[in-house]
């Protein structure tokens, strides 16, 4: 199942280039008031509306997927995961251009562990990524973005499949510099995350899957996630060795080789087998 998050908080179903506005399903999920629950209200829920969504879906005329604006298919994350330096030939092209490791030695993610990034910084596709401190390099990192869907804490390496709700294709956006990369990498949408949410069910093997970005066209990076250093379940066992997994949780697994500056008025496309593609427009802030 994929599902997306559009034009203003509505929930749509998506079926190959159409979607199925199913946003009256959201009325099923649990209303609260102060203090909120930690994590995601739908991705928590998840598994008890899948039957409730298609149903909806039944009885309503499709959309055509290009004619809405994307958001971030979750709303809500209690924390953004990010996984530095977890592909050995990007670990590679760092150490060679200074305007990527700062004079600062270039390790893999075994040595730096991992780093947050701002839920404020979160945007779907529709809304682009306004870029700052034009003057410095901004970089794309085009990533497997996994999605919690259970609590969970020091998660064996064999049951943290169990714990994905499902996949979206991630851009972690970054300006280079000195700074600390929890910093660097939480500017206002520089998380992007889209298309959709593909649940974990349709996705056999997160750690074969093809990927690519271009920029006006032009291919900057092509990986497997096969190449990862920490695979998913690894990164899900490590990160929950240091703190409580949460349903809508996001994990960035990390990025390949090739990545490179944009512009405003550059648009990237993000593509993930088994996902999708996502078009990001870039500007100025
Ligand atoms: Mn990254």
């Amino acid at each position: 199942m994929r599902l997306c998050r559009y034009d203003g908080d509505r929930l749509g179903l998506v079926r190959g280039d159409q979607l199925y506005d199913v946003t009256g399903v959201t009325e099923l999920l649990p209303a609260h008031r102060w203090p909120l629950p930690a994590g995601d209200d739908l991705i928590a829920n998840l598994a008890r509306l899948r039957d409730p969504i298609e149903a909806a879906a039944a009885g309503v005329a499709p959309t055509a997927v290009a004619s809405v604006s994307l958001l971030s298919p979750v709303a809500n994350p209690g924390k953004i995961i990010g996984a530095p330096v977890n592909y050995k030939k990007h670990q590679a092209e760092a150490i060679a251009d200074r305007e990527i490791n700062y004079d600062t030695d270039i390790k893999t993610i075994d040595r730096y562990g991992l780093f947050l990034k701002a839920n404020s910084a979160l945007v779907g596709p529709g809304e682009g990524v306004a870029l700052r401190f034009n003057d410095r390099r901004n970089d794309h990192e085009v990533e497997l973005a996994a999605i919690i869907g259970k609590t969970g804490s020091n998660i064996p390496y064999d049951q943290a499949l169990d714990y994905v709700a499902g996949y979206a294709i991630g851009l972690d956006m970054t300006v280079r510099g000195p700074e600390d990369r929890s910093l660097r990498k939480s500017i206002d949408s520089y998380a992007v995350l889209g298309p959709w949410l593909v649940t974990a069910d349709e996705i056999a093997d997160p750690d074969n899957l093809d990927f690519d970005l271009t920029v006006n066209g032009e291919v900057r990076q092509r990986s497997n996630t096969a190449a990862l250093i920490f695979d998913v379940r690894k990164l899900i066992r490590y990160a929950s060795s240091f703190y409580t997994l949460q349903p809508g949780d996001v994990i960035m697994t990390g990025t390949p080789e090739g990545v490179g500056p944009v512009d405003p008025g550059d648009t990237m496309v993000a593509t993930v087998d088994g996902i999708g593609s996502m078009t990001v427009v870039v500007r100025a802030a």
